[in-house]
């Protein structure tokens, strides 16, 4: 199915208006038209219009009545829904990662991997849906009982970014759903189509289960919409995946209202390699980490700190891999990279390598923008790997393209002090053989961010860790392990089965 007309067709998707989607209904949205263009090949997709805020403010009160319906569904029933979903994103796996990959520009593999992650979450879901626990207490005071219950919030806003189009709204609505919660979902402006193409096989499962409109929304749109989510206090919680620019403007309008908010901002993620590193592994893991997804990942690896015993071999290694790199078409076969999202990306990439050239660093892997025959949209950029000092304003910034920068060390402090001297706290990973580096590492002195992996990669998670990142990446968890607490309310009971009042801490109070 390559054809891209046939892949539209299939997942149901108006390549002429679509935009605004309530569980069963949709219908074109009244604010700006948005075109969809591909990297991969410049051409115009389809076009999809946004929402104004008459449509949102529908959309919102939709997902209102839904939420009165569905918070009564017992959770493991809500979890035989998700089951559902996941049967058939199975079913739409081709087809769906085929649009991922065309309409982002990651390599087709990395868009089924995409669809995969969505399955896989679906399937943690089921399971969590009969496992949301709460704990119960010993009360201070005589035939009393203490014990904490996990409600479900309300409307779940979720804004999403290009790079993962698809994946991480899943991670947000599929834990959502399963707690009771319903969705609202912006995704990103650069990729609405795959955004569109969920919500219809979400829509299918609906449907066939006579289930609200609501439950699953989508208002396409640009930040502007993404705001309308931010400001308004019927949104009990806004998870927002984007820039730290996008956070700090979402997170201080929902601090504004002290509402709730999750955010999964941008990263600056850097791979220490020791001196007893295993470099038959390191180097696929740098590589892999730098120029998947073209650098555009939030876990990409942005900065190698290597040590000095070792520094020339590793450099010399990482020169000859990035020479037997494939750029291209990212739907062929054994091609390594694909395109940026879009032209303005090549220039923020230029814009890098000047700064990184005035700043001082050295490019043992020269930049470069491609252009002519298969290049021919003008979204294609080289790898490059420049020879840098960590506190580069540059090396200091998150460049979502692939840039790579190698930094020297002398003792495994110094390493985690350059790796830490950054304002994001992502992703972090060690490649050493010595168990000593790598517990030291792990340790409370050791790597400050959000993840933190032993001879493996920064780039990359599985769904079952909870996935996020400290300082300027935002401070929030999603996906796995128990992040489904963000999308609850808990609430702490205690019961008085006695027939007297006592007062916690033995307080007096006589009538
Ligand atoms: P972006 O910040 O430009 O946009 C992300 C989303 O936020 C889009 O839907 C956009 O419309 C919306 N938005 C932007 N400004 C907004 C505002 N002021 N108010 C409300 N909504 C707004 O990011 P992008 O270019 O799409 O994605 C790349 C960034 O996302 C990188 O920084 C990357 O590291 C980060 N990212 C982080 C994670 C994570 O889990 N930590 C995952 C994926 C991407």
């Amino acid at each position: 199915m390559n054809n891209i007309k046939q892949v539209l067709d299939s997942l149901g998707i108006d390549a002429e208006n679509s935009g605004i989607s309530t569980g069963r209904n949709s219908w074109p949205g009244s604010g700006e038209m948005i075109e969809s263009y591909s990297p991969v090949d410049g051409s115009m997709i389809a076009k999809v219009s946004s929402a104004d805020k008459c449509d949102y403010d529908k959309v919102i009160e939709v997902s209102r009545e839904a939420f009165k319906v569905w918070r009564m569904v017992p959770a493991p029933k809500r979890g035989d829904i998700v089951r559902q979903m996941g049967d058939q994103l199975r079913n739409k796996k081709q087809a769906l990662g085929i649009l991922v990959s065309y309409e982002m520009g990651k390599s087709l593999q990395e868009g089924l991997g995409e669809v995969q992650e969505m399955i896989d979450i679906c399937d943690f879901a089921v399971g969590l849906s009969r496992q949301l626990y709460g704990l119960s207490m010993h009360s201070e005071r005589v035939q009393h009982r203490m014990y904490e219950q996990w409600h479900p919030l309300g409307i779940v806003g979720i804004i999403s970014a290009f790079n993962f189009p698809v994946a991480v709204w899943s991670w947000n609505a599929m834990i959502a759903w399963v707690c009771g919660d319903v969705s609202v979902w912006k995704p990103s402006e650069k990729t609405p189509l795959t955004a569109i193409a969920c919500q219809h096989i979400i829509r299918t499962v609906l449907i066939e289960n006579n289930l609200p409109e609501g439950i699953s929304s989508v208002v396409a749109g640009g930040k502007e919409v993404g705001q309308f989510l931010a400001e308004d206090s019927r949104i009990a919680l806004l998870s927002a995946t984007g820039s730290t620019r996008m956070g700090k403007a979402v997170g201080e309008s929902v601090a504004k209202r002290l509402g709730k908010s999750l955010l999964e901002l941008g990263g600056n993620n850097a791979i220490i390699v020791s001196n007893s590193a295993d470099l038959s592994i390191a180097i696929p893991g740098i590589v892999f980490g730098a120029v998947g997804t073209a650098g555009q990942r939030c876990t990409s690896t942005r900065r190698v700190i290597v040590h000095e015993e070792i520094y020339e071999d590793l450099k010399n290694a990482l020169v000859k891999a990035y020479g037997q790199l494939k750029i291209g078409n990212p739907l062929e076969d054994h091609i390594h990279m694909g395109p940026l999202i879009d032209k303005m990306a090549v220039e923020n990439y230029e814009t890098a390598i000047g700064k990184i050239r005035k700043e001082g660093g050295r490019f043992v892997v020269a930049p470069k923008v491609l252009s002519g025959g298969i290049y021919n949209s003008g979204c294609y950029v080289a790898p490059c790997i420049a020879e840098v000092d960590n506190n580069y304003a540059i090396v200091q910034t998150e460049t979502f393209a692939p840039i790579l920068y190698l930094i020297k060390y002398k003792y495994l402090e110094e390493a985690i002090e350059i790796q830490n001297a950054v304002p994001q706290g992502l992703s972090s990973s060690i490649f050493t053989l010595n168990i000593r580096e790598a517990e030291m590492f792990l340790s409370q002195t050791g790597s400050d961010c959000g993840i933190a992996n032993v001879n493996i990669g920064t780039s990359g998670a599985e769904i079952g860790g909870a996935f996020g990142g400290e300082k300027e990446t935002g401070g929030g968890r999603e996906s796995g392990s128990d992040a489904w607490k963000n999308y609850m309310r808990r609430q702490t009971s205690t019961i008085n089965y006695s027939s007297s009042l006592p007062l916690a801490q033995g307080i007096k109070f006589e009538l």
